[in-house]
């Protein structure tokens, strides 16, 4: 079947969510493609003691706040019954279980092509978030390793690991949140391994002030003075913290998310204690794997029974739209929304940034407001074309378009 929409958007994560009721309250309606079968699949998915490390008020669908009594910093399930609520509002027209296989571009739009059928589209915003490829690490060895190697998507709490030695690959706060939730809850020997130093931002800043309130404000500062502020002000509330393994970052928390994508590692302060008390070892970066064994950038061997990669994602976009000339350096697209990648073409998400949910809001609410102009300019050129071949109108020969 090939059903023509004027907005058709891809993800039914916060992003997609996010944009579908934008463009709703700007009157217009769009069918929302999900390859899940319920919304919000990447938070569905993810380990069972994640709270957002961004404020509620930084993290929430355009003009839809929290329900009241939220914490500062909500649960995975309570972002999860947030995105549910919304996704059903009335007007919202929800395609779960399409998974949408190609995207391609003809004269009169953009053609979905999908798991379940054909659509077709004058405006299209693709959401399909910035985790959605899991990147394991191909070292030396690995194939070999007779113990458990998992990615940190595929962690979901500490009782399997009780009583083993496990190393946790990569010091971003997914990797730091779960060696601290490991220690915490039995498992035998923590490491942790490091490549690059990380940036450090505690989750919590000064009082009752959330830490990312402080980093989207510093975000609007030029570069370098948000670096040396937010270096001062890590120095002040983690210390030195050199002798754990965790040196001084070559690059500022903000010359790292402008320059590179890298977002630093937020965390709670327990999670500092911990390896300021030994009870999570930073050791350097992991080189190659043997049988029973983890070999180190220092020489080191270590003999961990798990291997638990948090070691990102890649955004994953080739397939749908490699195409289409609107991906760049390391698979991201050239725009981002409000900006159009190509005429009628969106991204929402992707980019990782202080107060990321929050943003999507906004690149959300940017885009509906487009996209409402641009169909209404559409609109009138058509009218305006029927009108040159109205006889009435009396405009001599029609040109042909
Ligand atoms: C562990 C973790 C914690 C995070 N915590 C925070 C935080 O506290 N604050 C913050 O601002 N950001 C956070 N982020 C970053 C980011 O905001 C979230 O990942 C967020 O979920 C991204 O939303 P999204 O809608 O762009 O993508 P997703 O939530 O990943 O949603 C994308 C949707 O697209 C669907 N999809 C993908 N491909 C297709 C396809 N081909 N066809 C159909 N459907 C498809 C997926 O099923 C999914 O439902 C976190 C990320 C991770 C990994």
């Amino acid at each position: 079947m090939n059903q023509e929409h004027d907005v058709v958007v891809v993800g039914a994560g916060p992003g997609g969510i996010a944009s579908a009721l934008a463009l709703k309250d700007a009157g217009l309606s769009a069918v929302v493609l999900d390859q899940a079968e319920e919304v919000g699949s990447s938070w569905r998915g993810r380990y069972d003691s994640l709270h957002l490390n961004t404020w509620r008020r930084f993290s929430q669908l355009p003009g839809r706040p929290y329900p009241k009594g939220t914490p500062t910093f909500p649960s995975r399930d309570q972002v999860i019954e947030y995105l549910e609520r919304h996704a059903g509002e009335e007007g919202m027209d929800l395609r779960l279980g399409t998974r949408v296989e190609r995207i391609e571009r003809d004269e009169r739009g953009w053609v979905v092509r999908t798991s379940a059928d054909e659509l077709r589209a004058r405006q299209l915003i693709v959401a399909t978030g910035l985790d959605r490829a899991p990147v394991v690490p191909d070292w030396p060895g690995r194939e070999d390793f007779k113990g458990e190697l998992i990615h940190s998507s595929q962690y979901r709490n500490p009782r399997p690991f009780e009583g083993k030695r496990v190393v946790v690959v990569g010091p971003g706060s997914s990797g730091m949140e779960i060696a601290h939730e490991l220690a915490e809850g039995g498992a035998g020997k923590v490491w942790l391994a490091v490549r690059t130093p990380p940036n450090v931002l505690l989750r919590q800043g000064p009082g009752p002030v959330p830490g990312d309130l402080i980093a989207t404000w510093l975000w609007h500062l030029p570069t370098g003075l948000a670096d040396r502020i937010a270096r001062f002000a890590a120095r002040m509330d983690l210390g030195d913290l050199t002798e754990y393994g965790l040196g001084r970052p070559e690059t500022g928390v903000f010359a790292d998310v402008r320059k590179r994508g890298k977002v630093p590692a937020i965390v709670d302060g327990e999670v500092i204690e911990a390896i300021k008390e030994g009870r999570i070892e930073v050791v350097t970066a992991v080189t190659s794997l043997g049988s029973t064994w983890v070999e180190l950038a220092d020489g080191v061997r270590i003999e961990p029974e798990a291997v638990i990669c948090a070691t990102g994602y890649r955004r994953g976009l080739e397939p749908l739209v490699g195409h289409l000339d609107v991906l760049g350096e390391r698979g991201m697209p050239k725009a981002l929304a409000p900006r159009p990648a190509a005429p009628g073409l969106r991204f929402v998400g992707y980019l990782a940034r202080p107060g990321g949910l929050g943003y999507m809001g906004k690149q959300a609410r940017r885009s509906a407001k487009a996209i409402a102009s641009e169909l209404r300019r559409d609109r009138s050129r058509k009218e305006d074309d029927h009108g040159d071949l109205d006889p009435q109108r009396g405009s001599g020969a029609p040109e042909v378009v």
